[in-house]
């Protein structure tokens, strides 16, 4: 038996409890593994609250990223004691997730532990990191080097936006951070490696069809206006990577960036992400990491503690990373 947060529906509402498990209710799967950590991102916060559709069938076990070791596996691929990383693959949403001490999941959903990188540092990483270095990989493949100019990143305070600020600034790209948070958040920002900060209000204002040419890449976490707003900014070949929808789902432009700058629009996806680029983008991000980055603001909590943040989640209440600690 093992210790697990459950969630269950009751007239229409998410109710959350912490049960005991036995390891012949996990779900199908060839690999068991014993959870160290998982974290709390905003999309557990909706599942975790019931605040937005993201469960469907209950009970469930939350979590949508963890890291621990291998327990039993009948994939060869997996031994008995293997450290590993699993983020996406809709596991804390539609199959159990890591807020239990174990999980079974498919081996094909894996990735090994890179060398250097302990279970917490993963976590520290998490969905959000995986996404950065997957957005910085988009720019790099479509030819964006940092001789091409300068790259702007939206949403730069936030989880995807903090650690490609990171990233790039760690791969020798002059990086320009957008926050809403200036006053409270440059310092950090520039202590990442933000060359300069951007009002966000600046990139708020109505866009023309196209404006004066300023950055060679982006990296766009925030989508609608904004995200339109920056196309508009683009140079001539220049690429944007986009992953998320903070500002909003909408994309209100024109196809003049497209037609008359040559300019590229991205999408990054991290759910459903090939095994060979996730395993690739864990290494790189376990090799371009540095020790600092480890240290920035967050807490580590217990399986006990998530509920009370998920609600603050969702309200915009929590600071940097929340690591859930599982054994
Ligand atoms: P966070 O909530 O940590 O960060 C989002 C940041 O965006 C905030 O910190 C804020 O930054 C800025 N922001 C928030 N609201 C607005 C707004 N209305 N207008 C403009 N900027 C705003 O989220 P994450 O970094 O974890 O995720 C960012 C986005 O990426 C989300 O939409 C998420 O769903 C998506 N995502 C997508 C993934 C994928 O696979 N494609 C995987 C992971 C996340 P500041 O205060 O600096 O302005």
């Amino acid at each position: 038996m093992f210790k697990a947060l459950i969630l269950n529906q009751q007239d229409k509402t998410t109710q959350a409890h912490i049960g005991n498990i036995d390891s012949n209710q996990l779900p199908e799967g060839d690999v068991t593994v014993a959870v160290e950590y998982s974290s709390l991102n905003y999309k557990d916060g909706l599942a975790i609250t019931g605040a937005g559709k993201i469960i469907r069938q209950f009970p469930m076990v939350p979590g949508i990223d963890f890291a621990g070791t291998v327990i039993t596996s009948s994939n060869s691929r997996y031994q008995a004691g293997d450290p590993v990383v699993l983020t996406g693959w809709g596991v804390g949403e539609n199959h159990w997730g890591g807020m239990a001490q174990q999980a079974r999941v498919k081996a094909d959903w894996l990735v090994p532990l890179p060398a250097g990188l302990n279970a917490e540092q993963a976590m520290f990483i998490g969905t959000a990191g995986l996404t950065a270095m997957l957005c910085v990989q988009a720019l790099e493949d479509a030819g964006i080097t940092p001789e091409s100019g300068e790259i702007l990143v939206t949403g730069a305070s936030g989880g995807v936006g903090s650690v490609a600020v990171t990233l790039l600034s760690k791969l020798g790209y002059r990086v320009a951070a957008v926050t809403g948070r200036a006053a409270q958040n440059a310092a950090l920002l520039k202590q990442l490696g933000a060359e300069s900060i951007i009002e966000r209000s600046e990139l708020e204002e109505p866009a023309k069809p196209l404006e004066k040419q300023r950055w060679a890449g982006a990296i766009d976490t925030v989508g609608s206006n904004m995200l339109a707003k920056v196309l508009t900014q683009m140079d001539y070949n220049g690429a944007v990577a986009a992953c998320g929808l903070a500002g909003g789902f909408d994309l209100p432009t024109t196809v003049m960036p497209f037609i008359l700058r040559n300019v590229r629009l991205l999408g990054v996806d991290s759910v459903y992400c090939p095994v060979e680029k996730r395993q690739q983008a864990w290494q790189r991000l376990s090799q371009l990491l540095p020790a600092s980055f480890y240290q920035q603001a967050g807490q580590t909590i217990s399986l006990e503690q998530v509920p009370e943040f998920a609600q603050a989640i969702i309200k915009g209440q929590v600071t940097g990373r929340t690591l859930v600690k599982l054994s």
